[in-house]
């Protein structure tokens, strides 16, 4: 059967001398891997349209176990995600971290959405540290944690002063502090902001400026959500902190 799916490239593994597997997060089957004959040569008319990010129409000849790339045509080939290495960077866990969660098989609209959005904003010109922020965020109910976040997680309070806990999966008010010794205290603003990654569209939180030690808070929380509650830690991950630890290169691109 012939498949016409719209799709992002996840990744693109070299296989044998000239072809390559793809994974496409598509719209319509959700995680699908597929053969791409000859792909790897540069000649190949499937060269271009393999490349990681690309957003695309695919057509896929499938009747049972892996199907075969017959052709594919890009809608946007996520040029700034290409060429600029910290684009590239927080681009790269974002599509590591959506292969992680989504297991192939079914169709995950959501996800693909979340996927097509995130990588969009960042090829836009959108803070791309916010934005893997945001689907950190957003991908959270994929890994079964599912944080409470719109009142106190022990006694479901929605008045007072609050603070994260890890052990009770969420907010906790200032009358249940005592209940986790590690909670981490919240300000108002960092409170508003932690609802919003985890509740508001894309669009409006990438118009967001924030501040480098806000996102490297609300960053921690989550990672800590990620490594200590799901045992998730991505590759792209140390990548991005050896880039945070070569100071010149990006201050200088963050400050453009
Ligand atoms: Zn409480």
């Amino acid at each position: 059967m012939l498949h016409k799916w719209e799709g992002i490239v996840l990744k693109a593994k070299a296989y044998g001398e000239s072809n390559k597997i793809v994974t496409l997060m598509t719209r319509e089957a959700g995680k699908v891997a597929c053969m791409a004959r000859g792909a790897k040569k540069p000649t190949s008319r499937l060269a271009g349209v393999t490349q990681p990010f690309m957003h695309g129409s695919f057509l896929v000849q499938r009747t049972s176990g892996m199907g075969t790339l017959q052709q594919g045509e890009h809608f946007n080939s996520m040029r700034t995600l290409q060429t600029d290495i910290i684009a590239t960077a927080y681009g790269s866990y974002i599509v590591e971290l959506v292969d992680r969660l989504v297991e192939e098989g079914r169709e995950e609209p959501y996800a693909f959405e979340v996927l097509l959005q995130a990588l969009t904003a960042i090829d836009e010109g959108y803070d791309p540290e916010a934005i893997a922020l945001f689907v950190d965020w957003k991908m959270l109910p994929y890994t079964g944690v599912q944080p409470i976040l719109n009142c106190c997680a022990a006694c479901s309070a929605v008045e007072g002063e609050f603070a994260f806990s890890f052990t009770q999966g969420g907010f906790l008010c200032h009358k249940c502090y005592h209940l986790d010794p590690y909670i981490i205290r919240l300000t108002p603003t960092q409170l508003k902001l932690i609802r919003m990654f985890y509740n508001v569209p894309i669009d409006q939180v990438g118009k967001l400026q924030l501040k480098p030690q806000t996102k490297s808070f609300i960053k921690k929380i989550v990672t800590t959500i990620y490594e200590e509650q799901t045992g998730i830690r991505l590759k792209s991950r140390a990548f991005i902190e050896q880039l945070e630890r070569t100071p010149l290169l990006y201050r200088e691109k963050k400050e453009e």
